[in-house]
């Protein structure tokens, strides 16, 4: 039983001024507060209100930083309640902000921070966290967001992923880790900057790095056997080689890579009722090859083959144009993670006479580039499309492809659009059309509750596949009736619940769970929520 100060100063057990007068009384609180009780719903009023007046959206994710350090349930409960509106703040496009500026904005510890100068000791150091974790989400920063080597500032999107998790899915948030490796960065900007809070060097690479990120592995493997680390933003050359390395040793998943794919596949089949064509019809380019786009293309590519196509017939669907032009078999130096889909075709440096060329039935952008979906690629798509989809996914909101009033401007009305970060709803012609936003933050947190409540021992496509699906389902006739392909986020808690309980039934199915299926699915995922409530 905590008292006076040391209640009010512990996050978790913190009610603020919620604390009735007989707790007051008990718990040694009198005249530590300000005399008036509030309900739980007068101090959302107030938090709201103060994110609203406030004048930057860094200042609202600095304010709502302070809050979770103060009172996480309130946090959580505001959260979990507004999410449309507060997301924006806790996660992209603000996180990129906050990140950027981490080592101005640093204030409070929260996450463990392992370098290099830790190597040989990163376990000592893990015990330093002082709570039972269960979930893990870790960066080098290499790559945050579309906003390139962040190096620790990098530590804002671990914080922020965790927070959805127990926002979205209901996971306790004493559960979560965010970490940072910090192996340098190649940030010159960074490295110049006398404020930087990371250490000072080029970034480790090659097999030293690779022994590092092993090192912590095994560091989380021995204080807490089977629990859930998500790779998060790590540079393409490190991406797809940990995932391979981990996935069937841990409990790992990358969710640039998985995540993604699993959230624009649900989108995919949502606008498919819309044009009511099949998936086994469409042609898709994607603009940029990286961890997003291959991700979602090897996901598109086992949905294909579950429609029956052979997996050859399936990526001949799939093409892509990456920083060198389109991707074709004649390219030489090509990445690995690009091979399987070079096909025969002749070269081509422009994206528009690509277009031109394959007209596919879908666009997907993850290439970081603004404005590569301009007004001719749109129109093009128009052309040879009545119901033209336009996948503007690259993050921050400065580096969409297009945005959502263009992409409807362009298209007549007619695109079908979603983005990666969120854009209001857009009139046209009288009619008030809403973009999708492809999200992660509907699947990571469902599948994470998922592998939870059932123990998992791995992490598998079949169950990104198996959550597409589910959220594919949750898109009612009313949303696609204003061209909406994702629930409304405030559905998000109902949604992660249900992924969760597929997640599981996959994993007691493929035999990676923890002892026999119980009779209700339903219970176990149940069992695993934490509710913010006092
Ligand atoms: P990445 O660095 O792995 O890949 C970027 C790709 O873009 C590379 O293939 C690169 O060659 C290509 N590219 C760069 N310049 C280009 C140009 N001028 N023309 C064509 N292609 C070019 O990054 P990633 O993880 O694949 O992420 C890409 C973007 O997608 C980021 O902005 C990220 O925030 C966004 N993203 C969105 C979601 C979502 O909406 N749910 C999820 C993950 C990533």
């Amino acid at each position: 039983m905590r008292n006076g100060l040391d209640l009010l100063r512990d996050p978790l057990l913190n009610k603020g001024t919620a604390f009735t007068a007989e707790e007051r009384d008990k718990a040694r609180l009198e005249g530590l507060l300000p005399p008036v009780i509030q309900s739980v719903e007068e101090q959302m009023d107030q938090v709201l209100y103060d994110v609203r007046r406030k004048s930057s959206n860094l200042e609202r994710y600095l304010y709502l930083a302070g809050l979770e350090d103060r009172n996480e349930t309130l946090f959580y409960r505001v959260l979990a309640n507004h999410l449309e509106e507060l997301m924006p703040f806790v996660y992209t496009p603000t996180v990129g902000d906050a990140c950027s500026a981490w080592s101005d904005v640093y204030r409070r510890p929260r996450g463990l921070y392992l370098s290099l100068e830790q190597r040989g000791r990163l376990e000592r150091v893990l015990r330093n966290w002082p709570h039972p974790f269960e979930v893990i989400v870790v960066t080098d920063g290499e790559r945050i967001l579309g906003l390139g080597d962040l190096g620790v500032g990098g530590m804002g999107i671990s914080i922020g992923k965790l927070s959805l998790y127990a926002a979205c899915a209901g996971i306790h948030p004493r559960l979560c880790l965010p970490v940072t490796l910090d192996v340098g960065t190649d940030n010159p900007e960074a490295l110049g900057d006398p404020h930087y809070l990371g250490l000072r060097r080029p970034r480790l690479r090659g097999q030293e790095y690779d022994d590092f990120v092993a090192e912590f592995m095994q560091a989380v493997e021995s204080i807490r056997p089977g629990s859930l680390v998500q790779f998060e933003d790590f540079g393409n050359r490190n991406a797809f080689r940990l995932l391979e390395r981990w996935r069937r040793e841990a409990c790992v998943f990358n969710d640039d890579i998985q995540g993604t794919a699993a959230v624009t596949l649900a989108g995919l089949l949502s606008a498919l009722r819309l044009t009511g064509q099949p998936l086994t019809q469409q042609r898709i380019l994607f603009l940029g090859a990286g961890e997003a786009g291959v991700g979602i293309g090897d996901l598109i590519a086992s949905a294909l083959v579950e429609e029956g196509l052979s997996l050859e017939q399936a990526r001949s669907q799939l093409w892509f144009f990456d920083s060198q032009g389109l991707v074709v078999a004649e390219r030489t130096g090509l990445a690995e993670h690009k091979l399987r889909y070079a096909h025969p075709s002749s070269p081509c440096q422009s994206f528009e006479e690509a277009v031109h060329r394959l007209k596919p039935t879908v666009l997907i952008g993850v290439s970081t580039i603004a404005g590569a979906f301009n007004q001719t690629v749109v129109e093009r798509m128009s052309e040879f499309n009545q119901r033209p989809i336009l996948f503007a996914l690259s993050n921050p909101t400065s580096r969409a492809e297009c945005t959502a009033e263009q992409a409807y401007l362009w298209s007549q009305g007619r695109a079908i659009f979603s983005s990666g970060s969120p854009f209001a709803p857009v009139r046209y012609e009288g009619r008030l059309l809403f973009p999708g936003q492809g999200n992660n933050a509907y699947i990571f947190p469902g599948v994470g509750l998922g592998v939870l409540a059932s123990r998992a021992r791995h992490v598998t496509d079949s169950m990104f596949s198996a959550a597409a699906r589910v959220l594919a389902s949750c898109v009612e006739e009313s949303d696609l009736a204003v061209s909406r392909v994702y629930p409304a986020l405030s559905q998000i808690r109902r949604v992660s619940r249900k992924i969760a309980e597929e997640v599981a039934r996959v994993a007691f199915a493929e035999g990676l769970a923890a002892g026999p299926a119980p009779d209700s699915i339903e219970e176990l995922v149940g069992r695993a929520i934490w509710e913010p409530v006092y």
